[in-house]
Formats: structure tokens, C-alpha cells, sequence
């Protein structure tokens, strides 16, 4: 089909073809809904389509072929690095309709799921045969398995058992050129590339996600949580490496300052210290005996460093408490500004104090209120600057506090993203730690799953074609007038 003569009504009428009219959502206002993420880029849409099997994902993405438009994939919209924003408009292809969890398979410890399936919605299937999904991301109320296989998805306590990469075994996937395969299985370590690793953390670049076989724990039959309490950020920070010097790896070690913690009370009332200066969740768990052993370490570490006090979840319910607050704390930050800008940049541990040293630096010097919520065991740092977009010139100036933190973290000797993805928001960093022939290297994987550069464009590699000319694009579909494509 020509495409400078294609029209929305046209693009709708196709892909109404394939879904069902219901399925197709082209009103403006509607793709407003579409437009962003979790993080500052916005982007709307031609049209948004809703399939429901592989098929029909299938069939939408031959739609976009035939109309030299792009694709980008979107689950629930939760990404905090601009990955599911339309960069270079065209369809946005969702997945709230593929929802369903087709299998647990309590004997081999898996479960299948369609891509659209929300994160606890596993675990909480799973629970009834004393299994969970580990993966645990603090948006796990609202993102998807098909969000957290593109991102790699980590969470709090993924420190000892790995992030999403460590707990997916196979994951049906349909491939830009519209082709649906399967990479990996239903076992692990299957002959062969490792083509299921290398789709996992891709972003949404390489195709999409229509279902996984994930891999499910036992629950842990003991579990100890405690809530350590300084008086700076650099106590606090000292700590996490002294527990993990201690030989421990607990199951999470969590992180958050004053900031965080008012806005929490405030929000959520979980009884956390609001005059402290910092808190850590230490969570240990598995057979009692080595919990308890830890936990006496962990307590020792705390108190080495200045903790003024340590309090433990007596109960299931103070538990519940103590991490409703950390994974609203994001959330939360809405009772102090209207508008957040989330960092995810990792640090070796040990660089830790210094780090958090010069964000506060740069908070101040760019007068931004920074609130610090984090996996800290990880060394993944979240920094989350606070400011209100009305204000002419804030989100510029935000930016650039945001690069200029980003580029403390990779100067440390870490990296761009712990869990966030690099998206649309990073991909102009990546120079910071590969060479051209690295990025080149990359960029060369993406015609190999059928990408030709019209897959979710502008995302993680700086090397996407046109990206540069998105602004040049709206004008020219304004030009154009609101029917016709360029
Ligand atoms: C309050 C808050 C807390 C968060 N905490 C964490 C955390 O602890 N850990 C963490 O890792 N992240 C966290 N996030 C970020 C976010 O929730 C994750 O990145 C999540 O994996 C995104 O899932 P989603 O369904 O919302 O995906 P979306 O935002 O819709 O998409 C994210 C990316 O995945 C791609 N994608 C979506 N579905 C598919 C599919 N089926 N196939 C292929 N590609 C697809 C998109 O194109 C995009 O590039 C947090 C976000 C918020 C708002």
C-alpha cells in the first residue's frame, strides 16, 4: 500500500480486520492514554489496537508493514525509561486482553502466562501450592510479565534470587516480520544460542512477548524482616556493605531516606521514623536456623554503624506494613510534588557513600528536592527529583540534573540501568560506556529477529534511524492534515 496515501480510517479499517472493531482505539482523546509512560517523553499515537491471541498480534503487526508504519509494544505503562511511548508514532499494540495465567505446573515448579498478566497476580495463584513468582518490581500491582520480560524486570528481592532473566524459561514471541516462535521452553539451559536470553531485557525491539513459562519457588519457611534505623543516608549506606562483607545475602536490602519516608507517612502511615535520616529493610529468609544466625549478624552490622535502632516484624501483618510503605514510596512522592522523575543507575556497593554524597550535590546545585528509595544491596540507586512541570523550564532543568547523576553512576565504575531499562530516555548515554563498533555490534541483532528499524524506534541504542526527526514528523503530519500519514 502506498503510504503517503493511506489515511487513519484506513489504518483502523485494517487493523479493525484483524481484532474486531471494539479492539481499535484511534479517538484523540482516547490515544492520550497512549502517549506516555512512567518517565517524562510523551508521544501519541495513529491509532492503539488490542489483540487477544498471538494470531491476532500477529496480524496487527503485518497491518503496520503494509503501511511503512511503526510498532511499539505496551503492557501496562508502568516503564519508567519512555519504552512504551510511540517515539515515532504509528500503532501501539497492547496486551490488557491476554491476561489469562494458562497453566501452573506445581511438579516441575513452572507456570505459563499470557504476556498481559499482572506481576503478583502469579504469586498470588501460585501461593495456593506454596509456590511464588520471584521478580517482585515495586509496580507489581499494575505491570505486566510481558513489561518484565522487555525490561528485565528486577525488584526488591531480587538480590538473592536474580531478576526476571533468572526466572523465565521460554517466552513465545511474535517477531517484527510477524513470525510467531518460541525461544527457550519449558526446561532450562536448552541447546543452542541463547536466543531467550537475549529477548529478555530487549526493550520491546525484537518482537512480542505472547506468553511465558516462568519458573516458581517455594515459599520460604522462614522469614525475618527488620527495619534499621540512622541518623544520615552515609550510615545507612555504610551498612549495606558491611552486611553483605558479613557473608550475607539477604533476600532483600532496601533502602530509603527522609524525603521518601515523609512522603510515606504521609500517604500510607506505615510507622516509619519520619525524623530519621534514613532507613534500611533487611529481609532474611529460609530454614530458621540460618535466619536467626544472619539476622544477628545483620543486627550487628546495624548497630556497628550507627543504627539507633532496629525494629523486627513480629507478625505476617507488621511485615505487610513495612513493605506496603517501601513499594508505595514511589507512589507516594505525589503528596509532595506533582511530578517525579525517577533515576535508575547502579553503583558497585562499595561506592555507595560517595554516590549518594554527589547526588545530594547535585540536588543543590540544581536546587531539585531528590528523594532516595532503592534496591541498595544491588547498588541500584533511584534518585527521584521532584518538581512541577507548570514551572517554565523545570523539566530541563531536571534533565539535566538527571544526566548529570547518571553520569556520577557510570564514572563510579556502574551502569546506565539496574532495572529500568535504557528506552527512550538513555539511549544518548550509551556512548558513555560502548564504542561504536559495540553499539553497531548491537544494533546488528535487530534485522536478525526481522526489526528493520520501524520496531519500537528510538529505543535503547542511539544508532535508530530517524529518531532525531520525530519533532520534524509532527510538523509534517500537521502539514499533511490530521487524515494522512507522512
Ligand atoms: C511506582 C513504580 C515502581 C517501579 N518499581 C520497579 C521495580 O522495583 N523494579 C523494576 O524492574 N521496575 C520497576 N518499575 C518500572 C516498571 O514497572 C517495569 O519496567 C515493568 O517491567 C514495566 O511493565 P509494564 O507492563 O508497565 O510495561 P510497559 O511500561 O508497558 O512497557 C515497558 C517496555 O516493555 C515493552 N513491552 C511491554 N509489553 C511487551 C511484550 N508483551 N512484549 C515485548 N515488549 C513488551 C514496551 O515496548 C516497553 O519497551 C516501577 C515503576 C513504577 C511506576
Amino acid at each position: 500500500m502506498g503510504a503517503t496515501m493511506a489515511t487513519r480510517r484506513d489504518l483502523v479499517n485494517a487493523l479493525a480486520a484483524v481484532v474486531g472493531k471494539r479492539y481499535v482505539i484511534y479517538r484523540p482523546e482516547d490515544l492520550r492514554v497512549y502517549e506516555y509512560d512512567g518517565t517524562i517523553d510523551k508521544s501519541t499515537p495513529h491509532a492503539v489496537v488490542l489483540p487477544g491471541t498471538a494470531e491476532e498480534v500477529a496480524g496487527c503487526i503485518r497491518v503496520a508493514r503494509n503501511f511503512n508504519i511503526p510498532v511499539t509494544p505496551r503492557g501496562a505503562g508502568t516503564g519508567l525509561s519512555g519504552g512504551a511511548v510511540p517515539a515515532e508514532r504509528g500503532i501501539v499494540i497492547g496486551t490488557p486482553r491476554m491476561r489469562r495465567i494458562l497453566e501452573v505446573d506445581p511438579v516441575n515448579r513452572i507456570a505459563v502466562v499470557e504476556p498481559g498478566v499482572v506481576n503478583i497476580q502469579v504469586s498470588e495463584t501460585a501461593a495456593e501450592h506454596g509456590l511464588f513468582y520471584a521478580p517482585d518490581p515495586s509496580s507489581q500491582r499494575a505491570c505486566t510479565i510481558g513489561g518484565n520480560v522487555a525490561e528485565n524486570a528486577g525488584g526488591p528481592h531480587c538480590l538473592s534470587l536474580g531478576v526476571t532473566t533468572n526466572h523465565v524459561l521460554g517466552v513465545e514471541v511474535v517477531t517484527p516480520d510477524g513470525e510467531v516462535t518460541w525461544l527457550g521452553g519449558r526446561v532450562p539451559d536448552p541447546h543452542g544460542y541463547d536466543l531467550r536470553g537475549l529477548f529478555i531485557g530487549s526493550e520491546g525491539t525484537l518482537g512480542i512477548a505472547t506468553k511465558a513459562v516462568v519458573r516458581l519457588m517455594p515459599l520460604p519457611a522462614t522469614v525475618t524482616t527488620m527495619l534499621a534505623i540512622f541518623e544520615t543516608v552515609e550510615d545507612a549506606s555504610r551498612t549495606v556493605s558491611s552486611i553483605i562483607g558479613a557473608g550475607i545475602v539477604p533476600a532483600a536490602l532496601e533502602m530509603m531516606d527522609q524525603t521518601t519516608m515523609t512522603a510515606v507517612e504521609a500517604g500510607l502511615a506505615c510507622g516509619y521514623p519520619p525524623d530519621a535520616g534514613a532507613v534500611l529493610i533487611v529481609e532474611l529468609d529460609g530454614l530458621a536456623d540460618v535466619v536467626g544466625t544472619e539476622a544477628k549478624l545483620a543486627r550487628e552490622a546495624c548497630q556497628a554503624n550507627g543504627a539507633r535502632e532496629i525494629r523486627e516484624a513480629n507478625d505476617p501483618k507488621e511485615r505487610e506494613l513495612l513493605w506496603r510503605g517501601r513499594k508505595g514510596a514511589i507512589g507516594a512522592l505525589g503528596q509532595l510534588a506533582p511530578n517525579y522523575y525517577i533515576l535508575d543507575g547502579v553503583v558497585p556497593r562499595s561506592q555507595l557513600v560517595e554516590t549518594m554524597t554527589k547526588v545530594s550535590a547535585i540536588s543543590q546545585k540544581y536546587g531539585l528536592s531528590v528523594a532516595n528509595v532503592f534496591h541498595a544491596g544491588d547498588g541500584n540507586l533511584h534518585p527521584c527529583i521532584l518538581f512541577d512541570e507548570r514551572e517554565p523550564g523545570a523539566t530541563a532543568r531536571v534533565l539535566e540534573a538527571g544526566a548529570e547523576v547518571m553520569r556520577v553512576c557510570v564514572d563510579a565504575g556502574g551502569a546506565l540501568t539496574g532495572e529500568h531499562g535504557v528506552g527512550f530516555e538513555k539511549q544518548q548515554f550509551m556512548s558513555w560506556l560502548y564504542s561504536d563498533t559495540d553499539l553497531e555490534n548491537m544494533e546488528r541483532v535487530r534485522p536478525a529477529f526481522g526489526n528493520e528499524g520501524r520496531f519500537n524506534p528510538c529505543k535503547m541504542l542511539p544508532t535508530g534511524t530517524g529518531c532525531g526527526e520525530m519533532a520534524h514528523q509532527e510538523q509534517a503530519v500537521r502539514a499533511a492534515g490530521p487524515e494522512a500519514y507522512v
